[in-house]
């Protein structure tokens, strides 16, 4: 199969299945006892949240291991509503965020909090201005996503977080760094982010695992009640096999960010060449946009008609982001494409082990689909 769905999932590697079989087989113990076993547990994921600090240059106790981005990013933004929202009900964020931020402040204005969601213009660029306009001195949060899952478009986050805080010091700024994490650089401290979300199963380890990164001195009202792990803010005890997979495969990412973006750039401008003789083709990523992702519509077909006869010829791609089963989420049109194009746009997410014949492969079978489901529609 020709596999070019990574923005959904990838495929695990070889250090992270190492790691993964290694702590199921010989770590086994329990972080929180006090013997070897646990302590063994404690040390590897310690290491990880060591691995993950160094990364993003900020201290490794500002790491909280959790079952994935869903988690991270509801603990982000619904945490901070909880801690701080009694006298700040105003929280801030966009119209284009992943489902698990986008719910997690539906959830927020049933509960009353004043949400203020803002929408890139229509060329699908956000004004940082907009952000900072509605910041007062009752917002306690400003969550804003750094890679659009669906696009590739690349938020300002960092112009957006910097002038947030300038008008208001005590705000709490939270980022969904899931696409951006090992793909484009991100520090910390020049993001200005308090909080910071990502996802292992999207950086080739294991589904099950994320991280939520938690500035000295935020608080959060945690989402699960139980034992003092991860200093209670996420009780539980630590899925240690899945954390050190993430561990190996940040690890092993790491070195390589730029010749991997450069790989994968290359690829995406092969792509871009081989559509572009095709009629019909609407591309909606941004040139300036992450390499690994690139959105278009293929006129009059429907996403997931398209969708299946490229499966049927061993291809997989999506349509918008995977979590919504293929339903139009609607970001896609925040982004500037009509309801026409959201309906027929198809999502190709490149990982570098990603080879040109299977471009090639890929226009080939959308020209054939182009051929055979007009006539059939
Ligand atoms: N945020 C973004 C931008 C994503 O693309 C995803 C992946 O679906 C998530 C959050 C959720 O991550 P997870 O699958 O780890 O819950």
């Amino acid at each position: 199969a020709i596999y070019l769905d990574n923005a959904a999932t990838t495929k695990p590697c070889q250090a992270a299945i190492g790691a993964i079989n290694q702590c199921l087989t010989e770590n086994y113990g329990n972080p929180s006892s006090l013997h070897h076993a646990g302590l063994q547990a404690q040390l590897a994921i310690d290491g990880v949240r060591r691995t993950l600090a160094s990364i993003l240059a900020c201290e490794p106790g500002c790491i909280y291991f959790t079952s994935g981005a869903t988690e991270s990013n509801n603990l982000a933004v619904r945490g901070v509503a909880g801690a701080y929202g009694k006298h700040k009900p105003r929280v801030i964020t966009t119209t284009v965020e992943h489902a698990s931020v986008r719910e997690s402040f539906r959830q927020l204005e049933q509960a009353g909090f004043e949400v203020i969601r803002i929408a890139p213009d229509s060329h699908g660029v956000f004004d940082p201005n907009a952000f900072v306009e509605a910041v007062n001195e009752r917002t306690c949060l400003i969550s804003m996503m750094l890679v659009n899952n669906e696009t590739g478009h690349i938020l300002p986050v960092r112009r957006v977080f910097y002038g947030a805080k300038r008008k208001n010091p005590q705000i709490i700024t939270h980022c969904d760094a899931v696409q951006g994490f090992l793909k484009v650089p991100i520090r910390i401290s020049e993001l200005k982010a308090d909080l910071l979300s990502l996802s292992g199963h999207k950086i080739h380890a294991a589904k099950g695992v994320g991280a939520l990164y938690v500035r000295k001195g935020v608080r959060l009202t945690p989402l699960l009640f139980g034992g003092e792990q991860e200093h209670g803010i996420r009780p539980g005890t630590e899925p240690v096999p899945l954390i050190a997979g993430m561990g190996a495969a940040a690890a092993e990412l790491a070195p390589t960010l730029a010749q991997r973006s450069q790989r994968v750039a290359a690829l995406r401008a092969y792509l871009l060449e081989q559509l572009s003789p095709l009629p019909g083709i609407t591309v909606h990523s941004p040139e300036d946009g992450s390499p690994y992702i690139l959105n278009f519509s293929v006129a009059n077909i429907r996403s997931e008609i398209m969708l299946h006869f490229l499966e049927s010829k061993g291809i997989y791609v999506s349509s918008g982001s995977a979590c919504s089963k293929g339903a139009n989420s609607g970001v896609l049109e925040q982004f500037g494409a009509t309801r026409a194009q959201a309906d027929s746009a198809i999502r190709v997410s490149l990982c570098p082990e990603n080879a040109k014949h299977e471009l090639r492969s890929l226009v080939q079978a959308i020209a054939e689909g182009q051929a055979t489901l007009k006539t059939a529609k």
